[in-house]
């Protein structure tokens, strides 16, 4: 075993990457970077009727975008690959070979219309030590036979032999002791008629090769752990075999069950890190970043699913959890999910993202709107000015869209301030737009110091003129300080929105 902390990332490239798939891709990531492991991305890819064009591509843009970069991969290389299982494929069946050898696994050439019929005529019925014994496989049938069906090229598996009645079992990092009686497991397929390998002889063939020391996974593969051990086992490498941690399964919001693919669509809310659109139908599933989610905000709400640093602490960034990640702090319990709190965690990280930052996810969202906002010098003022306002980068557009665009006469709240329309405030407004063309610096300060003093000097209360100039500026009642606004729309432009909202009140 290397002396290097070794972690993997494995995923089936079958469609859009869930965000518990993130997640396990984003333990193994801290564990690594902790320990100044390697991190490597593994594309198990052997289930040919599964396999979905343009998901790999994907997988790694979700990572990336994550800012967990795989060290080693079939984009990265490195020195253990291919990294793609499909391109590993005649390495694996030496290892089942050697297996059927050495009696811990054997051919099956029964048919799958054999085996429906199997499953038709036996309740339950599950290929191993019950039935085995009178099935076409090479422990049942004559050895010449056998020999015979593999010369004639016959079409066939290679099955792990379970024994019956052992206990097994391995110490998980996260739930401790797990244990398994051999007897309830069926003989699985190691090698299928294609020659590929199932995911079980190639997790195991590959954990070894690519010297893998930890394996964070998903609990869902507990199950399958004892067909992993049998096969560390059987093949000598016992000791070599990673220490696994089976994360908890990320719940529904209401707790019951898992929360799966489909769930995102009847729930309203992403279950995917980013768009997925399906290569067969064309159909778009989406995802948390075109939502408008952060990849800081996207990783930190992952990393609470199932692990806290034991105070109430909840915003981390990913070098924060880098330095804080620790297994004994992952709970054992499955952990709701919670798309509001996702919003809380997107809504702090916008808030204490400068506008550097934001800036380049923001033209994008503008632009969208037909605002081309990338060579608009004061871009990351207004940033600054309505981020604590946005929950979503997509919240940008409501939030800013007047700096960019006047309030249209349809769009401005009129009911607000015709109904107390006089004389005086048209006489105050056009005083203010002579007045502010003779301010040399026009600041924040200025403009205010400026529009109090001519309200004092015309005996008007301020109370009057600070709500119209504020829709007059913006259309409504909303938006950060006034004057912040003046100052970024600048004085041109405020001029003209005050003298379009005068011809409309008819003054
Ligand atoms: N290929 C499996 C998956 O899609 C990997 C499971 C494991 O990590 O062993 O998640």
């Amino acid at each position: 075993m290397s002396d290097k902390i070794r972690v993997r990332f494995a995923p089936s490239p079958t469609g859009g990457l869930h965000l518990g798939g993130v997640r396990t891709a984003l333990f193994n990531y801290l564990f690594a970077r902790q320990n100044g492991g390697d991190f490597i991305l593994r594309v198990e890819d052997t289930d040919q009727t599964r396999f979905v064009e343009g998901a790999e591509e994907y997988i790694l843009d979700c990572l990336n975008w994550c800012g967990i970069t795989p060290d080693e991969g079939p984009h990265a290389g490195g020195e253990f690959g291919p990294y793609r299982q499909s391109e590993r494929k005649a390495l694996y069946r030496e290892y089942a070979e050697q297996l059927v050898e050495q009696g811990n696994a054997y051919y099956a050439f029964d048919t799958p219309e054999e085996l429906d019929q199997k499953r038709e005529e036996i309740p339950n019925f599950q290929y191993g030590h019950t039935h085995r014994n009178n099935l076409r496989n090479s422990i049942f049938l004559p050895v010449n036979e056998v020999q015979q069906l593999l010369k004639d090229g016959v079409p066939h598996v290679i099955r792990i032999k379970v024994p019956v009645d052992e206990n097994i079992g391995f110490n998980d990092l996260i739930r401790g002791r797990v244990n398994f009686e051999t007897s309830t497991i069926d003989d699985k397929v190691l090698l299928k008629a294609d020659g590929m390998p199932t995911y079980h002889l190639a997790v195991v063939v590959d954990d070894y090769l690519m010297q893998i020391t930890h394996a964070f996974r998903g609990e869902e593969w507990l199950p399958s752990a004892p067909v992993h051990l049998l096969l560390w086992e059987y093949l000598g490498w016992k000791t070599a075999m990673p220490q696994w941690a089976h994360l908890p399964l990320i719940l529904k919001p209401d707790g019951h069950g898992k929360l799966s693919k489909r769930d995102g669509d009847s729930l309203g809310f992403p279950v995917y890190a980013m768009n997925w659109t399906d290569p067969k139908n064309g159909d778009l599933t989406k995802g948390f970043r075109e939502l408008g989610f952060l990849p800081e905000a996207f990783v930190n709400l992952l990393a609470m699913l199932g692990w806290n640093n034991g105070t109430d602490q909840e915003i981390f960034s990913l070098e924060e959890l880098v330095q804080q990640f620790s297994i004994d702090r992952i709970s054992k319990a499955g952990a709701q999910f919670d798309f509001e709190k996702a919003k809380w965690y997107n809504h702090e990280w916008i808030k204490q993202s400068s506008a550097a930052n934001l800036e380049p996810q923001v033209i994008p969202v503008l632009r969208q709107h037909n605002i081309f906002a990338e060579n608009y010098p004061q871009l990351k003022k207004i940033i600054d000015l309505v981020k604590d306002r946005c929950t979503l980068l997509t919240d940008f557009y409501e939030h800013s869209a007047y700096f960019f665009q006047k309030p249209t006469t349809e769009t401005i709240d009129w009911p607000s301030i015709q109904p107390k329309w006089n004389q005086a405030k048209t006489d105050f407004f056009r005083a203010f737009i002579q007045k502010s063309q003779e301010i040399e610096t026009w600041e924040t300060v200025v403009i205010e110091t400026t529009f109090k003093g001519l309200v004092q000097e015309k005996g008007i209360k301020i109370g009057e003129v600070m709500l119209p100039f504020r829709i007059i500026l913006v259309g409504g009642k909303f938006g950060p300080a006034v004057f912040d606004i003046a100052e970024v729309l600048g004085k041109q432009e405020i001029a003209e929105r005050i003298e379009a909202a005068l011809a409309f009140l008819g003054r």
